[in-house]
């Protein structure tokens, strides 16, 4: 037995394969991708994430935001469009959408941390320009009734799928289901960078403009690797037509990254195996369940997500304490302050808060602990009896209540 608790807060380590091109980069000053005529590591990076994902094009930027923000800009779509987002994801997606000049609405989801797709299907038929589905860490909606709707009334779908590096629909890649896939190199992600995105997709027009507008001035777009006729065209018809945000990625991070890529599916199998490990220990308790996946869906978790049963304000309070004071950090996602994943904090969104019953229900008692891949059979054993314990500890205490 463990006597003290994993740290679950540690970011992936970098492999050792990272620090020759390091050296090389920091050797030569080689840090801007469009320094060298060709073959810079952003560009292999572009090549090599597009081949592990089974996309025609990739392009990569300073972050998920950067590339979310990048995709609507590409769909051209005009001021205040309405962008369609789940009401449960990071407060950096509606964020993007705002930094396109466009207007988030928000759409329920349910307990599962999915999509409610009566309120989806509600929401669509009013003025909705483009989609943007987040798989909020992970979780993924019922794409095939989302991709259903919005091609029937030819509505864009962007795929915020920065936590979904891995994860599989029907066996098809997540992020290549869309018209855009994004994906974040953000330091909690399954590939750690510190910072960094990447969007994936396969319509060369979309690509051409993301790419001028990622801050490929002047011809700089030749340096993206091999460009087919469709692109050429592309490039040919956006030269000098659009703004250029400067929103790139730095030699240094793809030099970081590369070298990860080949680790993502024994990183997805450990992360997903711990995942359900902890999931069938949970469900022993009363009052923790684990949501079930979706059929079609074969996860890539980092970290597991599970719902407090039957448990008032006081016991949940109770609750995230003693799993705190046993060392495992929970984060329920409604009942902390200023929470960023909680939709009532948006106030930057225009207008009134919307009342999304079911989100709102969710996120009081969602709760929200790291997996990290490399954990051990012990370290996991540590973390579910802890969970377990606190779950104990928040009905057996009657008198908190009264506070
Ligand atoms: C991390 C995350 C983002 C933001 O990614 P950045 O690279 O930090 O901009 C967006 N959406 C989801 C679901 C995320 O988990």
């Amino acid at each position: 037995m463990l006597t003290k608790a994993p740290s679950v807060h540690d970011a992936e380590s970098i492999p050792d394969a990272a620090r020759d091109e390091i050296d090389r980069l920091l050797a030569s000053g080689d840090l801007f991708r469009y320094t060298a005529p060709e073959d810079a590591p952003v560009a292999l990076l572009e090549r090599e994430f597009a081949d592990l994902l089974g996309a025609k094009y990739a392009l990569a930027v300073s972050s998920c935001s950067a590339a979310l923000f990048l995709s609507l800009k590409a769909l051209g779509l005009p001021r205040d469009a309405r962008v369609l987002i789940p009401a449960f994801t990071f407060a950096a997606v509606p964020s993007s959408v705002v930094h396109a000049d466009c207007l988030p609405v928000l759409c329920d989801v349910g307990e599962n941390y999915r999509i409610d797709m009566v309120d989806f299907e509600a929401k669509l038929a009013d003025n909705i320009s483009a989609v943007i589905i987040s798989h909020m860490r992970g979780h993924t909606s019922d794409m095939d009734a989302i991709m259903a709707l919005c091609d029937a009334r030819n509505i864009p779908v962007i795929e915020d799928a920065a936590h979904s590096l891995g994860t599989t629909w029907h066996g098809q890649n997540i992020g290549t289901l869309g018209r855009i896939g994004c994906f974040s190199f953000q330091s909690y992600k399954l590939v750690n960078a510190g910072e960094g995105g990447i969007l994936i997709t396969d319509d060369a027009d979309l690509l051409a403009q993301a790419v001028i507008m990622s801050g490929a001035y002047e011809h700089n777009w030749r340096k993206h690797g091999e460009i087919d006729e469709a692109l050429e065209a592309a490039f040919a018809r956006w030269q000098n037509r659009l703004p250029l945000y400067n929103l790139r990625l730095s030699n240094l991070s793809a030099a970081v990254i590369r070298p990860q890529l080949p680790l993502v599916a024994e990183r997805v199998t450990k992360g997903r195996n711990n995942h359900d490990y902890v999931a069938t220990k949970l469900e022993q308790s009363p009052w923790l369940t684990v949501p079930a996946k979706l059929a079609p869906e074969e996860r890539a978790p980092d970290s597991i997500q599970f719902n407090l049963v039957n448990m008032d304000d006081s016991e949940t309070e109770t609750f995230a304490r003693s799993a705190a004071a046993r060392g495992v950090k929970v984060q329920i996602f409604g009942m902390s302050t200023d929470n960023a994943r909680a939709f009532w904090n948006w106030k930057f969104i225009p207008g009134e808060t919307p009342e999304l019953p079911h989100t709102r229900q969710m996120l009081m008692r969602a709760c929200d602990t790291r997996l990290p891949a490399r954990l051990t059979r012990e370290e996991l054993d540590f973390i579910a009896d802890a969970l377990l314990a606190a779950a104990q500890d928040a009905k057996a205490e009657p008198t908190l209540k009264a506070g």
